[in-house]
């Protein structure tokens, strides 16, 4: 098993406890004044670093299924023959929606 590249390496508390900054073993740092907070929201980076990058960072994201399905009525409109995108799928990231024109099953 190999080592997690983005752990909680380091937490530094300021003053009486005000001020907390926290690092991830990758040099991202959250900081803020609510230590449960700031260790939450380094939890989620890990959580997001972890996910394996986009596959199709050229395509068209969307931050919500709504995002993606509304993009899929524009193209509806268009009275041009060929492809054209017919669902939406999460990306494997994990983090926004894209569109195919692809049966469900050739996408992993
Ligand atoms: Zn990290
Ligand atoms: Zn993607």
């Amino acid at each position: 098993m190999t080592e997690p590249d983005h752990v909680m390496v380091r937490i530094r508390e300021r003053g009486h406890g005000y001020a907390a900054i926290v690092w991830c073993k990758c040099g991202h740092s959250e900081g803020g004044f609510d230590r449960a907070k700031v260790v939450a929201q380094l939890y989620k980076h890990t959580i997001d670093a972890n996910r394996p990058a986009c596959p199709t960072p050229k395509k068209s994201q969307y931050g919500s299924e709504q995002e993606a399905l509304n993009a899929l009525s524009k193209f509806l409109q268009r009275a041009r023959p060929g492809a054209r995108p017919t669902r939406t799928y999460k990306c494997p990231s994990g983090r926004h929606w894209h569109t195919t024109s692809q049966p469900a099953s050739k996408v992993a």
